[in-house]
């Protein structure tokens, strides 16, 4: 199958570039693991920034200035300044095409104020911003014509004999047939890798880091992989977010004995390193929302409110909500540079799988959908580009299948996933020691090698769980050698990245 832009991946940043490249008048398909609209963009709860100023006085330079000092002198000041200054279009273009953000009361975007921003800039839409900013997406590529072909896995990115980027090979898990798709340029937007931490994760499973062990696998240069940010409220037991904006709403973070220990709307990093500490006295956590009051609660946080009911049996109107940090974000990825290009001519990448040197060490909340909306944008148009200075597809590059290699399915993947996540939670999670980095590389590098006597045992054709899960397993433990390795080479602690002398 051929077309001229292939984006892998229907988050919001891949639906944004969808968008931008089909204004620009090519032909436009869409592959993704899952249906468009389950994507982890979903899950955005507290709001995606711009200095509208709407709530109180804001301007760009303070949503440049708040960017940069959380990213601790390792992000662009260029990329960053591009974004800040992008943002409010962003919003203007979102509202425009029908995302519902909450009003103030004269009618204006509703803003709130999250970690590490000097003014409320976070504009939402309740608590459940990125849901409607994703189905809005959804619903414009459809209008534009955009063709999607979900429940397509990428397995890898094809060059061709120039090294030049020229589609993907992808399993097909409606059938399991091995599906080739040629273009002109491809896009790269799968999103993040917090789940190589398993169920210390606010993230949702599709989180495996497939899009970057695959541009690893092609020769892609990676950037600022050590860098993870732990979340400070992830509930106690299932490590599912309650978001930033309870915080930014007035909540307080209370221990065992009910002392408040830390401004609670220091960036992410801070607060995640002093409840940490809390957690180590022998303390346990918790959010308390309950003095902002029942209306309060069910018109801004209702989502909040369900997710502590549901998977922590507390009522946040009435109850402490027990919480524990997670792995949340990821800020190393793909390196792009300013035209989102890799270093494969043709392949671009945009989103949490890419490193776009905004966040640097750590990122602010509210600029991730900020910049899958930004630059989502701006990969589809380059993209584009691309497909009008190129007269013909390249012939790809012939290369094994994984698929094809013998596994003898001896030792069971599903408990060293497992494993493997406690692992980097402890030894490569908030507060970092080397010997500990080490012995968790060790064991990776051994996991590496076991591969082959694993595999899937179920081999039916018809979506098959087992073996995706196995190819996701295989790209955790790539993305986890990466991301442990960048942290043992960068010997400073710098935001999210925190190491203990010894
Ligand atoms: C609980 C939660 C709350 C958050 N709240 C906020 C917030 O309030 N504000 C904010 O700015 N940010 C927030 N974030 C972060 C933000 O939501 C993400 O960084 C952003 O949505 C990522 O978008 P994306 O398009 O890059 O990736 P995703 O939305 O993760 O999409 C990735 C896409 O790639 C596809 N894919 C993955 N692997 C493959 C494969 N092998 N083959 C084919 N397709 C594949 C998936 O199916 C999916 O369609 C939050 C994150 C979480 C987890």
């Amino acid at each position: 199958m051929k077309t001229d832009v292939l984006i892998i991946g229907a988050g919001g940043a891949g639906l944004m570039a969808a968008i931008a490249a089909k204004e620009a008048g090519v032909d436009v398909l869409v592959l993704t693991k899952e249906y468009p609209t389950r994507s982890q963009t979903c899950m955005a709860q507290g709001g995606i920034n711009a200095a509208l100023g709407n709530v109180d006085e804001d301007s760009v330079e303070d949503h440049i200035k708040n960017t940069l000092k959380s990213a601790h002198g390792l992000a662009d000041e260029a990329a960053v300044e591009f974004m800040c200054s992008q943002a409010i279009d962003a919003i203007e273009y979102l509202d425009s095409i029908g995302v519902c953000f909450s009003r103030t009361e004269d009618g204006k975007i509703a803003q709130r104020r999250l970690g590490g921003a000097s003014a409320p800039r976070a504009c939402y839409a309740q608590d459940y911003t990125g849901l409607k900013i994703l189905h809005t997406l959804y619903d414009r590529c459809n209008a534009l014509g955009v063709r999607f072909v979900s429940d397509s896995f990428l397995l890898e990115l094809l060059k061709d004999e120039d090294g030049k980027a020229c589609g993907a090979k992808v399993l097909y898990l409606r059938s399991s047939e091995v599906k080739t798709y040629l273009a002109k340029a491809v896009v790269l937007a799968t999103g993040g890798y917090s789940r190589i931490y398993d169920k210390y994760s606010t993230n949702s499973k599709a989180s495996s880091g497939d899009g970057i062990a695959a541009a690893l696998r092609a020769g892609v240069k990676l950037k600022d992989m050590e860098f993870v940010q732990f979340h400070p409220t992830g509930l106690k037991n299932s490590s599912i977010l309650i978001s930033e904006s309870a915080r930014g709403e007035g909540g307080y973070l209370l221990n065992s004995k009910g002392e408040r220990f830390t401004n609670e709307l220091a960036p992410r990093d801070e607060v995640s390193r002093a409840i940490d500490a809390q957690i180590k006295k022998g303390e346990d956590i918790f959010l308390d929302i309950r003095h902002l009051g029942e209306q309060f609660i069910d018109e801004g946080l209702p989502q909040e409110r369900k997710l502590a009911k549901l998977y922590e049996n507390v009522d946040p109107v009435h109850d402490l909500i027990p919480i524990k940090p997670v792995a949340h974000y990821t800020m190393g990825g793909v390196a792009v540079d300013n035209h989102l290009q890799t270093n494969i001519i043709g392949l671009f990448a945009c989103g949490e799988c890419a490193n776009h040197s905004v966040h640097g060490a750590n990122r602010l909340g509210g600029n991730s959908l900020l910049e899958i909306v930004v630059f989502g944008r701006e990969a589809g148009k380059n993209a584009a580009l691309h497909v009008t200075q190129t007269d013909k597809i390249g012939l790809p590059q012939q290369q094994g299948c994984f698929l094809e290699q013998k596994f003898s399915n001896e030792i069971d993947f599903y408990v060293k996933k497992e494993e493997l996540g406690r692992v980097l939670y402890e030894k490569v999670g908030i507060v970092r020691k080397t010997s500990q980095m080490q012995e968790a590389l060790k064991m990776i590098q051994t996991l590496k090698k076991q591969l082959p006597q694993m595999g899937w045992s179920d081999n039916s054709l018809v979506y098959n769980t087992n073996k995706q899960e196995f190819l996701e397993f295989r790209n955790i433990l790539e993305v986890s050698e990466v991301m442990v390795q960048s942290a043992l080479d960068r010997k400073e602690s710098c935001g999210a990245h925190y190491v203990e002398v010894e």
